[in-house]
């Protein structure tokens, strides 16, 4: 894969669309321009033209515009045609810009790499762009939109630029020991930076991994006993008929999981299987997962059979915290009420799957929860594991660096300083981060 290649990519969604974005990206966009619309419209304004193939018949008419590099999105020469987003003239203008001299269709996410490459994003805001275009919420489209802004990598600049401040003190300690107009005391100063930086670097990583949960949302798993009516409360809740309700114990076997947008916060609710002792190895296995997911829930809703409210046991190795669902109120006979059945622990609620009653009530109170979970404070600047592992890094050189001392070692401190730089240097790719790009653009889409 050549960065001398021109790409090229249909870039908005599958046709058939009202409008189709094609885009090209490489030495030769001018080229593929003047192949097309014969001639090259002024930089940067949208033009009307007829784009014909090579034999001049017509293909379709829209708008082009030129995007010379480098102040173009991938930093390179760069063309879009705006196209009517029928499948037929998109496959017409792809097959005819695939015949160019020089042209190929680009790989997911090549877009984006190129302008990782050319420097016109750094790393954090390359996953940034990512998760905007997978943010399903509005507390996720803010978040994903800072990150692409810089939110962290602006920091993270920062913090490395004084990180190499500190280590031009130290470093300067140990060329220049023997002259006289060197200061003898250039390590306190440096190691100053670095207890400042320790402390600020500490307090975005204690964040309680809020930016990684807005990211996946909040899971909240649906478990209890089977036949309680997990999976018809998680069908009520999910509006929808996502898992099979039967009438027979420890029929959903896998977990079954939606996606919803809370009052703009992510909750993403995991029906499952019946958590029981079982002799069928493919229910066995059914269990252990949903004991593994619930295990990793930030909630749980423990469903029980009305006046049933045995304490939580299966979710005793829960580390969430468990609310009890009390279903099938509907069951309940007159003079009975819901939550006699036994001491309630925790937050409780009283529901029907099959009616419907207290599901809403229940649902704004996990709008709620997640709302809770995710606000306050400043934005998080972490949002990623790979965040989260640069900056550990960059802590752990600092703090070795301080335990030497200002009475320590220089050359052990400046090198303690230089790792916690190139871990910085990591989160925002300007250093030895051929490894991570591959899985970070491997999720982006073509024509991204
Ligand atoms: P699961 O094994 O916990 O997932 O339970 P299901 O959702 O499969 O439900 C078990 C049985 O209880 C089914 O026959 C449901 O129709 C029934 N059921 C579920 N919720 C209610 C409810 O609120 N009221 C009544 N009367 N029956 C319910």
């Amino acid at each position: 894969m050549s960065d001398r290649d021109t790409i090229f990519a249909l870039s908005s969604g599958r046709p058939p669309a009202a409008i189709a974005v094609v885009r090209m990206s490489g030495p030769h966009a001018q080229q593929g321009l003047q192949a097309l619309i014969g001639h090259v419209p002024e930089p940067r304004r949208a033009t009307l033209a007829k784009l014909r193939d090579s034999d001049r018949d017509v293909l379709d008419e829209g708008l082009a515009l030129w995007l010379p590099g480098p102040r173009s999105e991938t930093g390179q020469d760069m063309a879009e045609l705006h196209l009517h987003g029928g499948r037929a003239v998109v496959a017409a203008v792809l097959a005819a810009l695939g015949r160019l001299d020089g042209f190929r269709p680009a790989e997911p996410g090549e877009f984006t790499r190129r302008a990782f490459e050319n420097g016109r994003l750094d790393l954090t805001a390359v996953e940034g762009l990512g998760d905007l275009i997978s943010a399903e919420t509005e507390a996720q489209r803010r978040q994903a939109f800072r990150q692409l802004k810089g939110w962290l990598g602006g920091r993270a600049e920062t913090w490395r630029s004084r990180l190499i401040e500190a280590l031009a003190l130290v470093e300067a300690r140990i060329d220049f020991s023997d002259e006289a107009d060197v200061p003898a005391d250039l390590m306190g100063p440096a190691l100053d930076i670095a207890r400042g930086l320790l402390e600020e670097i500490g307090r975005a990583l204690a964040d309680d991994r809020r930016g990684e949960r807005l990211r996946d949302g909040l899971v909240v798993a649906i478990a209890g006993p089977p036949n309680a009516g997990k999976s018809s409360l998680f069908n009520r809740i999910a509006g929808r008929d996502a898992a099979i309700v039967s009438p027979y114990a420890g029929t959903t076997r896998d977990v079954i999981e939606v996606h919803l947008d809370l009052d703009g916060f992510p909750v993403t609710v995991l029906d499952t299987a019946g958590v029981r002792t079982t002799d069928d190895p493919l229910e066995r296995e059914g269990v252990r997962r949903a004991v593994a997911r619930a295990e990793g829930a930030d909630l749980v809703l423990w469903v029980v059979e009305p006046l049933e409210l045995a304490p939580a046991g299966g979710a005793a190795s829960v580390s969430a915290p468990v609310w009890t669902v009390e279903n099938k109120v509907d069951l309940l006979a007159g003079g009975q009420a819901a939550g006699e059945g036994g001491e309630r622990v925790g937050r409780w609620f009283a529901v029907s799957a099959l009616t419907g009653f207290g599901i809403d009530e229940l649902t704004r109170e996990v709008g709620a929860y997640a709302k809770a979970c995710f606000s306050g404070g400043e934005p998080a600047l972490v949002t990623r594991e790979r965040h989260r592992a640069a900056l550990h890094d960059t802590v752990q050189g600092l703090d070795r660096a301080l335990a030497e001392g200002a009475g320590g070692r220089e050359d052990i401190v400046a090198e303690e300083l230089r790792l916690a730089a190139r871990a910085l240097g990591r989160l925002t790719g300007r250093v030895d981060v051929n490894d991570v790009l591959d899985v970070i653009f491997r999720d982006f889409c073509i024509g991204k």
